[in-house]
C-alpha cells in the first residue's frame, strides 16, 4: 500500500480541522475559511480527466486535510457518480462525530489513520484534543470497516514522544486489532 492510496490517485484537500497540530503542515487548509466549496458533480467533473489513469492503475481519489471526515456526506454522494472502479481513500484524524465514522466506513475504500500518540497527555499537548475521542471511533471504524481497510500512522515527534513511548502505542493499537501500522519519523526544520 502506497503512502497515500494505490495506483494514481488525485488528493483533494478538505477545508477545516477540529485539532491544532503543533507541527501541522497543512495551515491553510485548517481553518474553516471561505474557499469556493465544490458539489461532488463539480469534483468529479475536475478529477474524471485521469480517470483512465485511476482505472488502469487501481488508484483513484484521495481526500486529505483538513480532516476530510467532516465532510463525509460529501464523500459518499461523490462514491455515488464516480465509476465503481475508482478506489477512494482518506487521510484521517478520526476526531470527528460518530455519525461521519459510520457514513465513510461505507464510502471509503482505505483509511489512512493519523493517531499521532495514544498516551492523552502527549496527545493533548500535541493536537489540543482529547485521545479517547480518536480511539473510540478507531474502534468503531474497526468494527464497521475491518483491520485490512486500516492503516494507521505513527509518527515520532520531536519533542513530543519516544521510540519507547511509540512503542507502547503500537502494542496498544495491535492489542485492538489494528494490523497495518506506518512508523515514520516527523522532520522539523531547523531554524
Ligand atoms: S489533524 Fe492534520 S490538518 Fe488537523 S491540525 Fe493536525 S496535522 Fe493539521
Amino acid at each position: 500500500m502506497a503512502t497515500d492510496g494505490t495506483g494514481v490517485t488525485a488528493l483533494v484537500a478538505a477545508q477545516g480541522c477540529p485539532l491544532d497540530c503543533r507541527y501541522c503542515i497543512n495551515q491553510p487548509s485548517k481553518s474553516f475559511g471561505c474557499e469556493k466549496n465544490l458539489t461532488p458533480a463539480e469534483l468529479y467533473d475536475r478529477v474524471k480527466k485521469d480517470g483512465l489513469y485511476y482505472s488502469a492503475t487501481g488508484g483513484g481519489v484521495t481526500f486529505g486535510g483538513g480532516e476530510p471526515l467532516l465532510h463525509a456526506d460529501f464523500i459518499a454522494e461523490f462514491r455515488g457518480i464516480i465509476p465503481a472502479e475508482w478506489h477512494i481513500y482518506a487521510e484521517t484524524s478520526l476526531y470527528v462525530p460518530e455519525d461521519s465514522v459510520k457514513t465513510a466506513a461505507r464510502a471509503v475504500d482505505h483509511f489512512f489513520v493519523d493517531v499521532k500518540d495514544t498516551d492523552p497527555s502527549i496527545y493533548r499537548a500535541y493536537t489540543g484534543g482529547d485521545v479517547n475521542k480518536a480511539l473510540d471511533n478507531l474502534k468503531l471504524l474497526l468494527s464497521l470497516a475491518g483491520a485490512g481497510r486500516i492503516t494507521v500512522r505513527l509518527p515520532l515527534i520531536p519533542g513530543f514522544n519516544t521510540e519507547d513511548g511509540r512503542k507502547r502505542s503500537a502494542a496498544y493499537l495491535e492489542s485492538i486489532g489494528i494490523t497495518d501500522l506506518d512508523l515514520f519519523d516527523y522532520k522539523i526544520p531547523e531554524i
